[in-house]
């Protein structure tokens, strides 16, 4: 047998594969090994403080090491570590988690399904939606409509819905039946000459042609992002939603809010649809529902998909679908606690009273030579390198500079998540004015340490 190493590093790299990850360059560079974490801080394994400035993966809303959470989870631990919600078998967590997030979902939504990761919550919208279709008697409405650049998971059906090269290419996805519209993202996707409310008219026609020419009897719904994140940090075009939701409506699509980043207040309302006013059938949530101190997602939906799915269920003898993890109770009795917290705190009201200070500060790199742009919304937001600001190119080895400011961020004490050349910055909601100063000086100093380096 090998002996253990006694490097974490060399450890890493001999034995683990990680996602998302060049393997190649991880084996010569080696892993960032993050030891412990309090606050909005954390720090490695040799001491050193990092700001993380993205929470983690956009998910840490009441900080790191927040000991509510830590005695919620050993209370249930000794209590009843584990259960299952197969057969119409039940306990305490997942029953008051299930009627919390209904109360705090918009009036239609009406029932929650728990999964452990986004990824399995959007695998099972999609097997949900297609039971229901084929329950009730419409067996070719089965197709999505979701969009280039957007996230939705990597599993097979969620990583089809996913609009990422990376995410599809050389895993022979997409493999459910999908459509990917444009990117609604109107500094990169707009036409020259264009001003954005005609690139949103455009997108919706797209829309229009694309249910004509398939027919709306093929398609079953559209997901997608109320802010796209995990692609770039984009917000919609104004008036985008709006059109989206009349459209889906008049020809009977189910529209999914695909909440994962967006929900728990992190543009300032309680979820992301009513930042941008639809009302979604469907809703994603997972990241900041247990501030992902424990895995877990649930799929809310509107009465009318719980009638037919029901129905099928009685039918059929059962409705055959769930994960061994359904309603986790330790996952769902700290979701009950973190959601405690971000009430008690008033974390959602905190993002909305920051998100002034927070996106200016980002704006003010608007003018930085190597920015081509700079957005966000609520406690979430990028700044997107170029090679040249007046024509937008961008550079010519895509990434490249991202990755080099991912170092030098590390180096300066801020973590953020470098999407190719964007950066994106996505802090816990804790943080307070003083630390969004400190965020965007870390921040500064990154992009001109950069302009040197990339020169
Ligand atoms: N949906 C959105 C909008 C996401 O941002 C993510 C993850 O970042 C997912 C789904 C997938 O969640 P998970 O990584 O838990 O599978």
């Amino acid at each position: 047998m090998t002996p253990l190493s006694n490097s974490l590093a060399d450890a890493d790299i001999a034995n683990v594969l990680h996602p998302n990850t060049n393997m190649r360059q991880h084996e010569r560079t080696g892993p960032l090994v993050i030891d412990r974490g309090e606050g909005i801080r954390v720090y490695d394994n040799t001491g050193k403080e990092y700001i993380e400035g993205l929470a983690g993966l956009w998910s840490v809303a009441v900080g790191f090491s927040e000991p509510r959470l830590a005695e919620a989870a050993h209370r249930q631990m000794l209590k009843l570590p584990y259960y299952h919600t197969f057969s119409s078998k039940s306990h305490e967590p997942s029953i008051r988690l299930a009627e919390k997030l209904v109360e705090m979902t918009p009036p239609n939504i009406s029932r929650a399904f728990f999964t452990s990761s986004g990824s399995e919550a959007n695998d099972t919208i999609v097997k949900m939606v297609w039971y229901m279709n084929n329950a009730l008697g419409r067996p070719n409405k089965k197709k999505f409509l979701s969009r280039i650049k957007g996230y939705h998971g990597i599993t097979v059906a969620s990583g089809s819905l996913t609009g990422l090269p990376t995410n599809h290419r050389d895993f022979d996805l997409p493999a459910i039946p999908v459509h990917h519209l444009t990117c609604p993202h109107f500094y990169r996707f707009g036409a020259p000459g264009e001003d954005e409310a005609a690139f949103t008219a455009r997108l919706l026609a797209e829309l229009e042609t694309v249910i004509a020419t398939e027919g709306a009897d093929t398609i079953a719904a559209f997901i997608g992002e109320p802010l796209m994140a995990a692609g770039g940090v984009m917000p919609p075009p104004v008036g985008y939603w709006e059109g989206v939701e009349r459209i889906c409506r008049a020809h009977d699509i189910l529209i999914v809010s695909d909440e994962v980043i967006c929900g728990f207040g992190r543009l300032g309302t309680p979820f992301g649809c009513q930042k941008y006013g639809f009302t979604p059938d469907i809703m994603t949530l997972s990241k900041q529902i247990t501030s992902s101190y424990m895995p877990l997602a649930a799929v809310l939906f509107s009465d009318p998909i719980y009638q037919a799915i029901a129905d099928n269920s009685e039918k059929i003898g059962m409705f055959g679908h769930g994960y061994t993890a359904s309603g986790h109770p330790v996952a769902t009795a700290v979701a009950l606690e973190n959601l405690a917290i971000i009430e008690e705190r008033d974390l959602m009201g905190n993002a909305a009273r920051l998100e002034a200070q927070f996106q200016a500060g980002l704006q003010a790199f608007a003018d930085h030579p190597l920015v081509g742009e700079a957005r966000g919304a609520g406690l979430i937001g990028a700044v997107e390198l170029v090679a040249d600001k007046a024509t937008r190119k961008p550079f010519d080895k895509l990434g490249r500079a991202g990755a080099l400011a991912s170092t030098i961020g590390h180096e300066e004490g801020l973590i953020f998540r470098a999407i190719g050349d964007q950066l994106a910055l996505c802090p816990p909601l804790i943080v307070t004015p003083e630390d969004i100063t400190e965020i965007m000086t870390r921040m500064g100093r990154t992009l001109d340490r950069l302009t040197g380096a990339v020169a």
